[in-house]
């Protein structure tokens, strides 16, 4: 039996709350626990539950978890917030618009969400990057990933995939998919790497993985399924390599023109712009996660979890100073009582 407080249907049609947070990875999800540590009447809306999370197979740098698969990582995420603290988590619902009205932004999507918030953060992070190369589209589901730790025992037995990248996606990917594929391909535009250097050193070790460096995929062939890559080099030379899958690991972008239609203002890639506090333009919105333009470059789960945890902080601040909702207050016997709920 599922003990999970709500799932795949929208929460109470023109329910009111004091913090709605759109995405439930790790930033969300910490700032939903410490939303419900504040006393705030808060709320979970989210297309999924891990975010970036479910693309990783292990966890080895969080504190105090030594190492930790990615999926008990987030399940354990998700429990924190919903089971333990009671913040609702309802999954499978888009965000599609965010109108101020009042003190309240009133909230609409998919699943037929209808809300208001007095406050929202939004940690909806980012969506995997595409390579724009005639074949990509068409064969997407069909030898073109977007997840090699999701998908490489598919390819169990096969004679070759490819990875596209240099980051620790890719390496990671390639890795994997070398234990269960006879060769691996790793292409890669440039010759450094972004990934971590224990990650290029492992994958350097492995005599089934191929690097062929400088170079990028220009296009993806196949018949009902992928059969091959063609590949260019910086040189010039063009190469048509036979591959079962190939898996697009360049790293991934956010949802740039949703955010420029909230009025959310946006860095040139289109990460939200925050303060430290990370409180953006709009008056109680806050964002969180990776889909912030601060730590560009260092996106982490830790950090993510912190800046969802300040997003919490952030609002709650917002909230009372506005007298939005009211602070606790220590009554002469002793009780504390006023910390607004429902
Ligand atoms: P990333 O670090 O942004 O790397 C993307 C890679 O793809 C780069 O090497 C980039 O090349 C290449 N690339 C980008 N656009 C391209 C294009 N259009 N065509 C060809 N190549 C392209 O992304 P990521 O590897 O997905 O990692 C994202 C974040 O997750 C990072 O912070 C990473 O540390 C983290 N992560 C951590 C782990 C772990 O620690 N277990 C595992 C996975 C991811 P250039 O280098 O030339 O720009």
């Amino acid at each position: 039996m599922s003990l999970r407080l709500s799932t795949f249907k929208a929460p109470p049609k023109g329910e009111h709350y004091d913090l709605l947070i759109v995405g439930a990875g790790p930033a969300g999800l910490s700032a939903a626990l410490y939303a419900a540590r504040l006393l705030l009447k808060a709320i979970v809306v989210s297309m999924d539950v891990g975010g970036q999370l479910n693309l990783t197979n292990e966890v080895d740098d969080y504190p105090g978890l030594l190492r930790i698969s990615a999926s008990e990582l987030v399940a354990r995420f998700r429990d924190h917030a919903e089971k333990l603290f009671g913040v609702p988590v309802y999954t499978n619902i888009t965000v599609q618009n965010m109108i101020r009205e009042g003190d309240e932004y009133h909230i609409t999507g998919t699943r037929g969400l209808d809300v208001y918030s007095k406050a929202v953060i939004i940690a909806v992070g980012t969506a995997r990057r595409k390579l724009e190369v005639p074949g990509e589209k068409e064969f997407t589901g069909k030898g073109v990933s977007y997840c090699s730790i999701c998908d490489a025992p598919l390819y169990k037995g096969k004679d070759a995939a490819a990875v596209v990248g240099g980051g620790d996606s890719a390496m990671e990917g390639a890795i994997i998919l070398s234990g269960y594929v006879k060769k691996v391909y790793l292409i890669h535009r440039r010759s450094e790497f972004r990934a971590k250097p224990f990650y290029v050193e492992e994958a350097r070790s492995k005599p089934n993985i191929e690097f062929i460096l400088n170079s990028v995929v220009k296009e993806i062939k196949g018949d009902k399924v992928v059969r091959s890559v063609v590949v260019e080099s910086k040189d010039g030379a063009v190469r048509e390599i036979s591959v079962d899958g190939i898996f697009v690991e360049i790293g991934s972008e956010p949802p740039k023109k949703w955010f420029q239609s909230l009025g959310l203002e946006t860095d040139d890639l289109g990460y939200i712009k925050t303060d430290e506090w990370m409180r953006t333009n709009l008056p109680g919105v806050f964002a969180a996660g990776d889909a912030i333009s601060m730590w560009r470059g260092f996106r982490q789960i830790i950090n993510a979890a912190a800046s969802g945890a300040i997003a919490a902080y952030s609002a709650y601040t917002y909230l009372t100073e506005r007298g939005l909702i009211r602070r606790p207050v220590v009554k002469a016997e002793g009780a504390v009582n006023g910390g607004k709920q429902g």
